[in-house]
């Protein structure tokens, strides 16, 4: 099913059949997602279910969900009728318009633009649309079937099963997932509509279907990069085949097909960006990135753009001349890098070169472009031992991080043996060091010669400096009994010293002074407000800052000493993270500290109301991937493309010193991501592609100078249309909540979420103006790659960061940079989690098929109807994991999962974050799928937090993370999507009123020169 036709210049131009073929053959068919699972426990008496509780004559336990997910061997997404030409382009939701009426706002047919919609088309005979799959990729079809509940427009209650809704994918999708627990469809057999009714709300796009179906696809089938045009959803894990286009996993450009001018490009009111996350994790299964030594000469780059050898260079004259995919130039082919073309205009040793295969390589750096000499990453814990973080029980969560992530710890699982033969968790070549402050500076000597550390107190706060010149920086595994034993005594030493007032920037500033000659990584921890030495930070929030215009200012990291400080940092290739608790919820101005963190690529991690017996687990693992998550230090990045377009902004955690300039980042890890916007400086040739390539200079944790270089390419069509096709929902979403995110000091949260509304009803005018057909004017029409799209802007309006509403200053900021910082996985779990219910789990959930899968139960709907009486769910947003449990909870359920006499809520452990390892198979499952989500995430650790019903505070969290309701000072699902349906139809009626503009033609957050109407 291979389709190279979108492509046009797979290295020489045209692609053979014979190549393609090739191609293909290297797609390994046993690759497969296989997380690691334990084995069933033996000897277990399976009970089967969970008891019926006392109150309710049906079985709670055991039972099939109420709505979403009945296991329907036979039920088919694809069984619906033969397609009906020309209604395949969009996810139509037929009725909405009918619902408005429903839902009470004014509708009479026929009379004025806003009161069209009473007897709107209902069009509900039975599902239109088309099961033709278009390039191989999962089509979508619009399927109007819709039973109107009544429903008052407040949060959904119960709803009794219900034909379920229309997003359905293709065939050849389906074909792969026959274990997957199908959803009760109603295919063909729709019923007739009551147009009194209102919204279900089960009939609206479901993210967690959307999800689950492509993951089941994923778990057998590898994703070929130049194939398929549409990345897998980013929740979910994957295998990426490399084939010349870049993996997903590390760049996602929001439009596969550009349009050939802006004109176009402005009519979809799509941004054109790319969301790069350039060291992303890798999924088991998947091939390491080659590295390339050209020895002195370096790779081949074309001499006019700079930009690196790739797969879709063209060779040319014999093989004598390269043309540049970027910029056309043709550059002469060095002698060294000669190769004769072959009969079809191949060059003769192409399958031998990595650089001309693949989308993503490294290149070793020749010496004579080394600014320093790279040595092995040095990290330096800067650890805070002033009396809040001792007192809190902090200070001993962060030496056992520290000693989890250098050594393996007891909370990792990974055990220990004292002796030389612990693995290496940190690359040969990397070196520790340790730091410790109050209102004082302490160095240590770690020699591995010294029978224990030796203490330097640097007392200069105005002039810092590094007391020690050597033993400062060790290797942790030669020095390992120094450093245990400081880590073990220091929680101890400052029980007695107890200084109230941490120094921190001074602290930072000798740190760095101790990094900059070889770079490297800080991390440090803090518990309380630094309001000690140079640097000091007062109190700036008084916690009532709500909406209030000058909410704004204490987002503002407007401080002239840090400021100068983080711009060295990311100067002298140095990176910080922080981990910061505020026990009892106190103020620590996140806003200026964590600044440092992001402009030096960094990440801050955020303990609000630490408690310690709760909060250390996820501190020390935290800690633990901190450290040993892949790390790049003294970065730069540079992103070219092709002629006729060029990049307008970026987004991130990097420094920017002019608007154009290469990006500088002192360290940089797998979690972080970038997006970077372009626009357009003349016209596409729809005959050629539209190639990108970013490059990242970087020293890796192991010592080698490196470029990886990350090539994607995208088609470029004269219409428009096909660029409705390619659309990749998660980038476009990326795309805008970074970009949102980065505005906050300069506009209201009330301006950024009427743009963020402005910005959804743009895109959905937008297909319906230009590209959806024959669709009756009172349906609102999804394109097929954005169906689930308006969910996730909800969910953005709904973040802490943007919500209406009370929250502190430091929730907020920190939650602004999480959305600026991530990659696209992390994102889209924080804006709609994943919800899985535990109390009715089939027996082979959470194991292994017999084809080593981990078996993973359906993820539910964002949606208190979603939850039953007496049930049980794990709710993971990506940041943290609540399990939330029903009042009445079977008690054989809490013994099956927290041990023998666990039988009530109330006898649990409020502060428990892990569950316990039993020999009972509901606590196999439950621990494999937490494994399983702690291998598809960002940074955060998955530790469990306790939301019991009645009982826990974490309920309000829970709440909160039922984005489909109305909750967060904001709307539910149903009038969200009324709302934006409506306002649509008032755009393409010519009456809309923008909500972020007022009279001004400009978008109020614009920052895309030269694109009508603005991106904002
Ligand atoms: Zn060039």
């Amino acid at each position: 099913m291979a389709d190279y036709s979108m492509y046009h210049a797979l290295g020489q131009g045209a692609v053979s059949d014979e190549d393609s073929t090739r191609q293909q053959s290297a797609i390994n068919p046993n690759i497969q997602f296989n997380p690691s699972a334990a084995p069933p426990p033996s000897g277990y008496q399976e009970t089967g279910t969970y008891g019926i509780p006392p109150h309710n004559s049906q079985p709670a336990y055991g039972t099939p969900q109420s709505s979403s997910f009945v296991q329907s061997p036979n039920a088919g997404y694809a069984a619906g009728p033969p397609p009906a030409p020309g209604q395949s382009d969009g996810h139509a939701m037929a009725g909405l318009a009918s619902q408005i009426g429903g839902l009470g706002i004014t509708a009479d047919s026929g009379r004025g633009h806003r009161k069209k919609h009473r007897h709107a088309y209902h069009d509900i005979g039975g599902p239109v649309g088309s099961l033709q799959t278009s390039n191989g990729m999962p089509h979508a079809v619009a399927q109007n079937s819709a039973q109107f509940l009544n429903n008052t427009g407040q949060s959904p209650q119960h709803q009794p099963t219900v034909p379920s809704p229309a997003v359905a994918v293709s065939r050849e999708a389906y074909s792969a997932t026959g274990t997957f627990p199908q959803t009760e469809f109603p295919s063909s057999k729709t019923s007739s509509v009551s147009t009194q009714g209102k919204v279900n709300p089960d009939q609206l796009p479901s993210i967690p279907r959307s999800r689950d179906i492509a993951a089941q696809h994923y778990f057998n089938h590898v994703y070929p990069t130049l194939e398929r045009h549409v990345p897998p959803p980013a929740t979910i894990p994957f295998v990426a085949h490399d084939q010349g286009n870049s993996s997903p996993k590390y760049a996602r450009l929001t439009l596969n097909n550009l349009p050939s001018t802006s004109d176009f490009l402005s009519s979809t009111a799509l941004p054109l960006g790319l969301i790069l996350q350039p060291l992303a994790r890798l999924d088991p299964g998947e091939q390491p990135i080659p590295v390339i030594d050209f020895g002195d000469t370096g790779p081949p780059r074309c001499r006019r753009c700079r930009a690196y050898v790739n797969p879709f260079m063209m060779f040319r004259a014999g093989g004598g001349r390269f043309v540049c995919n970027m910029c056309t130039f043709p550059n002469e082919v060095p002698p060294a890098y000669y190769a004769a073309l072959d009969a079809s205009g191949v060059r003769s040793d192409r399958m031998q070169r990595p650089e001309l295969l693949m989308g993503t390589v490294e290149f070793l750096v020749p010496r004579e472009h080394w600014v320093k000499e790279p040595v092995g990453l040095r990290w330096l814990f800067l650890v805070d031992v002033s009396q809040e973080s001792v007192n809190r029980g902090f200070l001993e969560g962060v030496c056992e991080g520290i000693m989890g992530a250098l050594y393996g710890g007891e909370h990792d699982g990974a055990g220990e043996n004292d002796g030389e033969t612990i693995p290496r968790r940190l690359p040969e070549g990397s070196k520790v060091g340790i730091v410790t402050f109050d209102k004082e500076v302490h160095f240590y000597n770690l020699c591995p010669q010294l029978d224990q550390a030796q203490m330097m107190v640097m007392t200069d706060l105005e002039e810092p400096f590094v007391p020690l010149s050597e033993g400062l920086f060790v290797d942790p595994y030669e020095s390992k009994s120094v450093i245990s034993s400081l880590l073990s005594q220091i929680p101890t030493i400052f029980t007695h010293v107890k200084n109230p007032e941490p120094a921190l920037l001074p602290t930072i500033n000798a740190a760095l002074s101790a990094l900059q000659p070889t770079g490297g990584k800080m991390v440090c921890t803090l518990a309380s407000l630094p309001t000690w030495g140079p640097g000091r930070l007062v109190m700036r929030d008084p916690g009532k800052g709500q909406g209030v215009d000058s909410e704004s200012k204490l987002f503002n990291s407007e401080h002239p000493e840090w400021r100068k400080t983080a711009t060295k940092l990311a100067e002298s290739g140095v990176g910080i993270d922080f981990f910061i608790a505020s026990p009892g919820g106190a103020y620590l101005d996140l806003a200026i500290i964590g600044h440092t963190a992001a402009v030096s690529g960094g990440e801050t991690f955020f303990y609000p109301n630490f408690h310690a017996p709760r909060d250390i687990l996820k501190l020390s693992r935290e800690l633990a991937h901190t450290v040993n998550r892949d790390t790049g230090y003294q970065a730069q990045l540079k992103v070219r493309c092709s002629n006729g377009l060029q990049v307008s902004s970026c987004h991130g955690n990097f420094l920017q010193h002019t608007f154009g300039a290469d990006l500088e980042i002192g360290a940089i890890d797998e979690d972080k991501a970038i997006s970077v916007l372009f626009n357009y400086d003349g016209k596409l040739d729809p005959k050629l592609d539209a190639h990108f390539q970013a490059a990242l200079l970087y020293t890796t944790a192991g010592g080698q100078r490196r470029v990886r270089c990350i090539n994607v390419v995208a088609a470029v069509n004269e219409r428009g249309l096909e660029t409705m096709k390619f659309i990749d929902q998660d980038a476009v979403i990326a795309t805008i909540a970074k970009e949102a995110a980065s505005k906050a000091t300069d506009k209201s949260l009330k301006d950024i979420r009427a743009s963020i509304t402005e910005k959804t009803i743009d895109i959905y005018a937008g297909y319906r103006k230009n590209f959806s057909g024959s669709h009756p004017p009172g349906q609102l029409v999804l394109p097929e790659n954005l169906i689930e799209f308006s969910m996730y802007m909800l969910g953005l309006i709904k973040s802490r960061a943007f919500k209406d509403g009370v929250e502190t200053s430091d929730r907020r900021v920190h939650e602004m940079r999480i959305l600026r910082s991530v990659g696209c996985t992390e994102l889209s779990l924080y804006l709609y989690p994943r919800i899985i219910a535990i109390h009715n789990l089939r027996p082979e959930d959470g194991f292994a098929s017999e084809q080593g899968q981990l078996q993973v139960p359906p993820t539910l709907r964002a949606t208190y109807s979603s939850v039953e009486d007496g049930g049980a769910y794990l709710v993971d947003n990506g940041q943290i994991c609540l399990l939330w449990m029903h009042e009445r909870v079977s008690p054989n359920l809490l013994e099956d999962l927290f041990g023998p006499g666990m039988t009530s809520l109330g006898s649990l452990d409020p502060a428990i974050s892990s569950i316990p390892v039993l020999e009972t198979h509901l606590n196999a499952q439950v621990r494999n799928i937490l494994q399983y989500l702690s291998a598809t995430r960002g940074s955060k650790a998955v530790t469990i937090q306790l939301a019991r019903q009645g009982v826990d505070g974490a309920e309000y969290e829970f709440a909160r993370l039922l984005v489909e309701d109305r909750n967060n000072d904001a709307q539910n699902y149903v009038d969200w999507l009324v709302h934006i349906h409506r306002q649509v139809n008032l755009e393409l009626a010519g009456h809309r009123k923008r909500e972020d503009t007022g009279a001004s033609a400009e978008g109020a957050l614009s920052t895309l020169a030269g694109i009508r109407p603005p991106y904002w």
